[in-house]
């Protein structure tokens, strides 16, 4: 059975479309969707032997080798332009789901949906998506284990209507769908951030005054009270 997170991943991958999973490690995500007849041929990317292995075992196990590619390289180095219109990289830091995004630019051309699971650092994909044209179309905020991640869905178009009508700075800090619905893990997740926040702050005023510290106190206020404003002073 698959995590809540791989579900709400999966739940996002277009019907019948052909999928890369950048990462896959054991490929989980496309052999679930290829059983559930959700896409009938998949790409599993992985950049690491060992989890490239076993990806290769899986599929084999599950008869899938047919319907499920298992490449090994370096982010989209696996695909070639037109080969897929799909792409999901889940379980990674933002920042590295925005570099691959941004090393494999060129063969985004036939890709209509991007389904992106960052662990940490949202931000970082947020604001990609920005520069490249690619419109924030959904998101998601879950809880599973006592961790709380945030699944991103976008499509080409406009790149700044989800924020048309917030902040920019708090829409690409939080996400714009999840401001709107505000949830309990998205709740969760700001008031720990905030608390997280306050005591770097305190650390650094019993730290030796300097330009640095206070210039970092000063981006700690800054985010600290960004978030008070979302959370509307709750907690
Ligand atoms: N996507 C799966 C999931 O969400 O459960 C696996 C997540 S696992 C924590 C991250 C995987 O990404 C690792 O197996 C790692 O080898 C792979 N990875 C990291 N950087 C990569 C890259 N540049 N290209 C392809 N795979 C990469």
């Amino acid at each position: 059975k698959l995590s809540v997170r791989l579900e709400t991943v999966a739940k996002y991958v277009l019907k019948e479309s052909k999928l890369a999973d950048i990462g896959s490690d054991h490929a989980y995500l496309p052999s679930f969707l290829v059983k559930n007849g959700q896409i009938s041929f998949g790409i599993a990317g992985e950049v690491a032997k060992g989890p490239f292995q076993s990806a290769e075992k899986n599929v084999l196990a599950e008869g899938l080798a047919d319907r499920i590619s298992v490449r090994m390289g370096d982010g989209l180095e696996v695909i070639q332009p037109g080969d897929v219109d799909c792409i999901t990289i889940a379980g990674m830091g933002g920042s590295l789901i925005a570099s691959i995004l941004e090393n494999g630019n060129e063969k985004l051309d036939s890709v209509k949906r991007l389904v992106l699971q960052p662990n940490i650092n949202a931000i970082a994909i947020r604001s990609w998506l920005i520069e490249n044209n690619w419109e924030l179309v959904a998101e998601e905020i879950i809880e599973e284990d006592s961790k709380i991640y945030e699944i991103l869905v976008a499509e080409k178009g406009d790149p700044l209507k989800p924020y048309c009508d917030i902040p920019l700075e708090t829409g690409l800090l939080v996400g714009p769908f999840l401001l709107q619905g505000k949830e309990k893990a998205f709740k969760k997740k700001w008031s720990l951030e905030k608390k997280n926040w306050k005591r770097i702050y305190e650390q650094l005023e019993s730290a030796a005054p300097s330009a640095e510290t206070e210039e970092k106190k000063q981006e700690l206020i800054k985010k600290i009270s960004l978030i008070e404003g979302v959370l509307d002073n709750e907690d």
